[in-house]
């Protein structure tokens, strides 16, 4: 379950559609995954991955605004669902 949903906020939200495991999400609802920094790497890495835990895929990557997505897919709704499969 992800930390929270629109019903939730009871504003609307922009979504990410994921293009990996095919599902949105509510934009910034990621995990982010910080390393700290060390001899060999002194720029810290700063991952910000997609919210499902069985996808991983990088949200800059793989993250696309759902608005776009929509646009070109009229057949799915104006505001998705998650844990629903969007196929591209
Ligand atoms: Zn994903």
């Amino acid at each position: 379950m992800l930390p929270f949903t629109r019903r939730q906020t009871g504003i609307e939200l922009p979504w990410t559609w994921c293009a990996r495991c095919h599902r949105a999400y509510i934009t910034g609802n990621a995990r982010v995954v910080q390393f700290s920094s060390d001899a060999l790497h002194p720029h810290p890495v700063r991952m910000v991955l997609c919210p499902y835990y069985d996808c991983n895929s990088s949200t800059r990557r793989h993250g696309w605004d759902w608005r776009s997505f929509q646009r070109q897919h009229p057949q799915y709704p104006y505001f998705p669902t998650t844990d629903v499969i969007y196929q591209d």
